[in-house]
């Protein structure tokens, strides 16, 4: 059978995307040879019968029936197979009869590029929400748990750490969702085996099956059913491993693998941008010849003590230290020499102080200690075992083994000899002079008999 209908029915046969006209009663008027070859259906298959006949049409049936009737167009979308088209439904009148023709518009290659702009979109948005967490954080701790947060936001896992290598060690840096025991046992070094797995891996994240879950006691035991690991490197170094877990299964959506790589490469340059950025700060305080902290570091910490003391109601001890007699050392042995001793009692004051005890270079051959949340009396005794650990070192032994230095001190507490940085620094330094005409080689606490025997001189 042929085109039923005069001249008209050509018309179709002379448009190059598929097209067919449907008549009012739902029957096919006429259809042309792309429509068949795209749909894969035979003209005589088509033609007279009707629409709801083709199966083809189904996704659209509605469009076209609401076209029919309401004499309005409709603009629906239909894929068939690989190829995805928008629809042009309008309304037309072929020989007085009310029809609508169905036109087919390919748009298969625009949506790979709207897919792709998506994903892009995407893309960016996770590389800004990053980048976000390093540039509002003011600490590598913070970088971290920022960081993890806003990773676990964008993928939908609600549990995660991040472990970074010291070493051989890895030490779990942030995580949440986590039990303590379990933060416990990885700081023990308990899946240690499998991060050293993990950085033997190149892949830029890792999926692991289920009996390889059920392989690590310790993580079976957090009730972990999915994990994926993506490893964090500096160049071809492993500096750490973000994990990312979930104690409910689904099916693991590989839009999501691509996410994780992304945010793999992306934590990446961070790191490497916090490490550059932690060794900048950390030269920036840090005094060249002794690797104490600096003055500079040392007035800003003396004002934050003052103000955290002042806050909790806490005390705090201030000590600074002078070498007896340096002058002469260096005037005798040489400036190198000199600087030599500096750094070893440099030495021998951080290893008589406390982890929390600042100590820095003050000036030339002065150092200052601030030891938080110290009474007086039990800064003396540091202050004191300093004394004794600089004055039984042999510091110049290539010079003469039995060449003894000794250093005076001086210390001040917060608050009962100064509620000011400035205060307590004059007042140690007050008690300082005060050992240093009392003999020498001692410390002593400040009073305010102290400032009475300066106003007399
Ligand atoms: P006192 O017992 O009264 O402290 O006597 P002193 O000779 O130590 O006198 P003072 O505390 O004024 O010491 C200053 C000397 O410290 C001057 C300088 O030779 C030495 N000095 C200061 N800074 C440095 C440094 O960076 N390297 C070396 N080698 N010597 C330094
Ligand atoms: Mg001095
Ligand atoms: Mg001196």
């Amino acid at each position: 059978m042929f085109f039923g209908k005069k001249t008209t029915v050509t018309i179709p046969n002379l448009i190059s995307s598929p097209l067919l006209i449907i008549e009012n009663t739902g029957a096919i008027h006429s259809v042309n040879a792309v429509f068949c070859e795209i749909f894969s259906i035979d003209k005589d298959e088509v033609l007279n019968k009707n629409y709801h006949e083709i199966r083809q049409l189904k996704p659209i049936e509605k469009n076209i029936n609401t076209s029919l009737i309401q004499r309005r167009p409709e603009n629906p979308r239909l894929s068939y197979r690989d190829k995805h088209f928008e629809v042009s439904i309008t309304p037309l009148e072929v020989d007085r009869v009310n029809c609508v023709s169905v036109h087919f518009y390919e748009i298969t290659p625009f949506l790979e590029i709207e897919r792709e702009l998506l994903k892009r979109n995407r893309e960016l948005m996770i590389i800004n929400t990053l980048s976000g967490a390093f540039i509002s954080s003011e600490n590598i701790e913070e970088v971290f748990s920022a960081l993890l947060e806003k990773v676990l936001l964008i993928t939908d896992f609600t549990t995660g750490w991040i472990m970074l290598r010291d070493e051989a060690d890895f030490e779990v840096k942030s995580s949440h969702g986590i039990s303590k025991v379990f933060l416990k046992e990885m700081n023990e070094g308990k899946i240690v085996d499998l991060c050293d797995n993990i950085a033997k891996i190149n892949d830029p994240l890792y999926i692991f099956e289920e009996d390889e879950i059920d392989a690590i006691p310790v993580i079976k035991r957090e009730g972990i059913v999915i994990l994926s690991a993506i490893p964090i490197k500096v160049g071809n170094k492993l500096r750490g491993i973000m994990f990312l877990a979930s104690r409910v299964n689904r099916e693991f959506d590989f839009n999501l693998a691509s996410i994780l790589s992304l945010i793999g490469s992306q934590f990446t340059l961070i790191v490497e941008k916090i490490e550059l950025f932690e060794e900048t700060r950390r030269l920036s305080i840090t005094d060249s010849l002794t690797g104490l902290f600096n003055s500079r570091h040392f007035y800003e910490a003396l004002d934050k003590e003052v103000a955290r003391a002042g806050r909790y109601r806490q005390i705090f001890s201030l000590a600074i230290f002078d070498i007896d007699d340096f002058k002469v050392m260096n005037d005798t042995y040489g400036h190198q020499v000199g600087d030599e001793i500096l750094r070893k009692i440099a030495g021998v004051i951080l290893k008589e102080s406390r982890e929390t005890d600042i100590v820095a270079r003050y000036g030339g051959e002065e150092f200052v200690v601030i030891f938080p949340n110290t009474p007086k009396h039990d800064a003396l005794a540091v202050a004191e075992r300093i004394l004794r650990g600089v004055e039984s070192s042999s510091l110049v032994p290539d010079i003469d083994p039995h060449i003894r230095i000794t250093i005076s001190g001086g210390i001040a507490s917060y608050p009962e000899d100064g509620s000011f940085p400035k205060d307590l620094l004059y007042r140690a330094d007050m008690a300082m002079y005060k050992a240093k005409s009392a003999g020498k080689k001692q410390v002593v606490c400040y009073n305010v008999t102290h400032e009475k025997g300066i106003q007399k001189t």
